[in-house]
């Protein structure tokens, strides 16, 4: 029996698009983390395998059968600025997997040494950020929020060096496929149209399958990315999460969450959040979101105009720019429609108790996950939780009338309210301290266990447990104000 049925659709059908490269064996490999129940959704027979012999496979020590590394080409837009040639300057596509719900899933290494595409970078990766990418995958995959996601964490046994010297690791990530905008600038920007075309085929052919039969699937293909980018930036927006360097190689076109280095979740509601240490113009802030997905998207339309139009790429301009500016709405349905499952009510047209509630947490700078949650105790008649969030009474008393009376009108019962609301409203989210605190026990003690009971309080975000209060409560305010995140690389 395999013990991985690699199918390695990429190098396979695509093989102008990759270099085969080898990762690095590092010096001593071991096992921090692995996750079982993912790979048993993949239909790994790894059951019986040592532990020993995880670590060797999933740090690149030694190669499973099947697997066939490979580096991926890929442009990007980067705060702004394009460069032509990034691809995975330490990440390798090891190979692809189908799951046992019939998906592709690519299995990859980030941190496995240098590459050709790697310029100045060592290829490697440190334990903290790769553990971080594992807790904030793990908690958005249980929050109903499509990610790429941790299968291994292994310690690599050897130092990094970046502001001080740092435990390495190499971090194997799944994903629906790594095809970023990216991608698409890669070949757009060299002018290689049939290597373009190949892409744009095979990415229909492995994402968007029905798109194949459309009139023009390269325009098809354009609305189904903003189609997804909406559902899942609305999805991000909800949870408070900021991915924090939304450039334009860190969107996958399949619409999963990837990348997400410098990324935190928001605690008190505002707007302008921005955690990274690097993007001091406040590019990628948490209200900004959604208008540089926008940004990012006409940057994937404007490459597939001579796909779209080869006769005459110009005259694909309107239809496409049309599509692109129909993501606001797009955004804005999604938004509203989650939004409106978040207060138990059917989402209404235009400006209402969605966006006055979100007014009131902004004004109120009120925690953003606990203030949705404890809408549930509000419903089954219980104001206090929600209300000690809030520093005046009277405008949370003002909207909860207003709030109370749609309930009512709506037919729904308090019990049935309450319910609802307890499934649409995490209590639990990764608080920033808490990654801290579990990435620095890791990384400076190799202690692990603080990142394990974190991952467990995240597997079941809905569903309140007695004694985990602390996984509840946002950072001391002390640590709030000058909380920043560090891309890690
Ligand atoms: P990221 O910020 O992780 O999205 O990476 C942006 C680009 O920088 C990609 O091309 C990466 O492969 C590359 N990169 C990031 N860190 C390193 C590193 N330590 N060594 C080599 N390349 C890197
Ligand atoms: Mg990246």
């Amino acid at each position: 029996m395999t013990t991985i049925a690699f199918d390695n659709s990429y190098a396979r059908d695509l093989p102008q698009h990759a270099v085969p490269w080898q990762p690095q064996p590092p010096r001593a490999p071991q096992l921090l983390h692995w996750n079982a129940a993912l790979a048993d959704e993949l239909g790994l027979e790894t059951a019986d395998v040592a532990p020993q012999t995880l670590a060797a496979w999933f740090s690149g020590a030694e190669l499973p059968a099947g697997a066939q590394p490979i580096a991926q080409a890929y442009a990007g837009h980067q705060f702004g600025g394009f460069s032509p040639s990034l691809g995975d300057g330490r990440a390798l596509l090891l190979g692809e997997v189908i799951d046992r719900h019939g998906q592709r899933r690519d299995i990859a290494f980030k941190g496995s040494g240098r590459t050709p595409f790697s310029r100045r970078g060592d290829g490697r990766a440190a334990v903290g950020p790769m553990l971080r990418e594992l807790i904030i995958g793990e908690a958005l995959h249980a929050l109903g929020i499509p990610s790429t996601r941790a299968l291994a964490v292994v310690a690599t046994g050897e130092e990094v060096f970046r502001e001080t010297t740092l435990p390495g690791a190499v971090l194997t990530r799944v994903a629906a496929s790594h095809i970023r905008v990216g991608t698409f600038q890669y070949f757009a920007a060299r002018g290689e149209l049939e290597q373009l075309q190949a892409l744009a085929d095979y990415t229909i052919a492995r994402h968007y399958p029905q798109l194949a039969a459309a009139a023009n699937p390269y325009l098809a293909l354009v609305e189904a990315v903003c189609a997804a980018q909406a559902a899942l930036i609305a999805r991000w927006m909800h949870v408070g999460f900021i991915h924090g360097v939304m450039n334009t190689d860190n969107m996958a076109l399949s619409g999963e969450s990837i990348d997400f280095g410098p990324c935190a979740f928001m605690d008190a509601y505002d707007a302008d959040t921005v955690f990274s240490s690097i993007d001091n113009q406040g590019r990628y802030a948490y209200g900004n979101q959604p208008w540089i997905a926008q940004w990012n998207l006409a940057r994937l339309a404007e490459t597939l105009l001579p796909l779209i139009a080869p006769d005459d790429p110009a005259s694909a301009v309107p239809a496409a720019t049309a599509l692109v500016e129909g993501f606001a709405q797009q955004y804005l349905q999604q938004w509203r429609a989650q939004g409106y499952r978040k207060l138990a009510l059917a989402p209404v047209e235009g400006p209402g108790l969605l966006e006055d509630w979100l007014a009131l947490l902004e004004a109120q700078r009120a925690d953003h996950t606990l203030a949705w949650r404890f809408l549930a105790d509000a419903a089954d008649g219980d104001d206090s939780r929600l209300a000690a969030l809030f520093v005046e009474p009277q405008p949370l008393a003002d909207w909860l009338a207003q709030w109370r009376l749609q309930l009512a009108a709506s037919g729904t019962t308090p019990e049935q309210a309450a319910a609802a609301l307890r499934a649409a409203n995490p209590l639990y989210i990764p608080r920033n301290h808490l990654v801290e605190e579990a990435l620095a026990a890791a990384s400076e003690r190799g202690d692990m266990a603080p990142t394990l009971q974190l991952l467990a309080v995240l597997a079941a975000p809905f569903t309140e447990r007695a004694g985990l209060e602390r996984y509840t409560q946002p950072a001391p305010e002390a640590l709030a104000a000058g909380y920043r995140t560090f891309c890690g690389t």
